[in-house]
């Protein structure tokens, strides 16, 4: 039987006894007859405990000296699931990422990856072993250890799914698959069984929390056929691939929403000269991930332009805007925070005209004030007061058809 990637997030080995219980999944598997690469996060919450007390000695510490503590975590946990698999009688052996050839970019913090070096990993499985990688972590280069992103276990596994040609990569995590919202927000969101890869995008980079984004990028460019399922139960998972299963010919499979919004506008640019690439190429410089966008020319020689980015990348847009202010020539900056983003997302919508103009209606029936506003084929997104997040994300839930009656089992924390 051909080889699956694996990997379970911090939820699946939060403590002793759940990394026992992966430790058991794993040996059935292999009893199966699989070879299995096991890509494992960080124990519970404990990626949170290293920044922490990071940010109890600096505010904002060094990034390079960032990856090196919290490339820590994972390395615990693969440890001791390997130690539980030798208990089991099931020969394994643990690797970091550069032991397993998991090369990135030289940047600290977010590091994308540009190759993997597989060779270690076939030796190992060709000694008949179960491989357990840490995931988030790579090394560059110049042979620093490097870290993918909060939440970047996801693609560490998709990257060596797609690199060993595996039949499958699974992902453990502590909800039963894809729902068509959060489900502590609205108690009736159900499972799916299946959805594209371009829907499972706009989800996970909305703030659908369930896939780190790139993870979903990489699965769709390199073909890998992803499962979500939950490390606690044997019920089947939601299955991303190219074109979802014809269900009910919904509009809209899911409403994401994302609670970490900031909104920047920076005020009277010269309106001449490339503005607009100015200004985003400086950010891009700093890695400041920028979302939706809104220029708006208040007179022909100057313009105002508004921007979105996580409030984790406030602090560094800010810095960077005040840093060349002379250089980009805008008056003055200002900021917004307490803001979230609510979005649908469906791939019927490319067919369904007006259903922009619907949601703006259900969220202005519920005195939502909407301040901004982006769309694609298959989402439309709108910022809003962070307060109503769960009001609006429940009534456009219900709105576009996707309450159920049964309410959705949430598994582990
Ligand atoms: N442990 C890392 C984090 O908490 C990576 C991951 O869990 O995917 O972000
Ligand atoms: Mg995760």
């Amino acid at each position: 039987m051909g080889l699956i990637v694996q990997k379970y997030g911090g939820t699946s080995v939060g403590s002793i006894e759940r990394i026992q219980r992966v430790a058991e999944r794993i040996v059935e598997y292999r009893q199966a007859g699989h070879d299995l690469v096991v890509v494992v996060s960080a124990m519970g919450k404990s990626t949170d405990v290293l920044v922490d007390m990071a940010k109890q000695i600096a505010p904002f510490p060094s990034e390079r000296e960032m990856d090196m503590l919290l490339t820590t975590g994972e390395q615990v946990s693969i440890a001791l699931l390997t130690m539980a698999l030798h208990q089991r009688g099931c020969d394994a052996i643990s690797l970091t990422g550069w032991q397993a050839g998991v090369h990135t970019e030289s940047v600290h913090g977010r590091a994308r990856i540009q190759e993997i070096d597989n060779r270690r990993i076939l030796a190992e499985l060709e000694k008949g072993r179960v491989v357990v990688v840490a995931g988030f972590q790579g090394i560059s280069r110049e042979g620093e250890i490097t870290t993918l992103g909060r939440g970047g276990s996801d693609t560490s596994a998709v990257a060596l799914a797609a690199s060993l040609k595996a039949e499958k990569c699974e992902i453990f995590t502590d909800v039963a698959g894809v729902f068509t919202a959060d489900p502590r927000v609205v108690p009736s969101a159900q499972k799916l069984p299946s959805i594209s890869y371009d829907e499972m995008l706009e989800l996970a980079n909305l703030g659908a929390g369930v896939l780190h984004p790139r993870s979903v990028e990489a699965a769709k460019k390199y073909k890998v056929d992803l499962v979500v399922r939950s490390s606690f139960t044997n019920e089947e998972g939601t299955y991303v691939k190219e074109v979802a299963d014809m269900e009910t010919g919904r509009v809209v499979s899911g409403v994401a929403h994302d609670e970490d919004v900031a909104k920047i506008t920076v005020i009277g640019m010269p309106a001449s000269g490339g503005t607009l690439s100015k200004l985003f190429n400086t950010l891009a410089a700093q890695q400041v991930n920028v979302d939706i966008i809104i220029q708006g020319s208040y007179d022909s020689e100057l313009t105002n332009i508004s921007f979105t980015v996580s409030a984790d990348d406030l602090h560094k847009a800010l810095e960077t805007l005040s840093a060349n202010q002379a250089a980009l020539g805008f008056e003055r900056v200002e900021h917004e925070t307490g803001l979230s983003k609510v979005s649908i997302v469906g791939a019927g919508m490319i067919n369904n005209p007006g259903v922009a103009a619907e949601m703006f209606r259900q969220l202005a029936d519920q005195d939502i004030s909407i301040k901004m506003v982006s769309t694609s084929d298959i989402k439309v997104s709108c910022v809003i007061p962070a307060e109503h997040t769960g009001l609006a994300v429940r009534t456009l839930h219900t709105a576009f058809g996707l309450d159920v009656k049964e309410q959705a089992v949430v598994h582990g924390s």
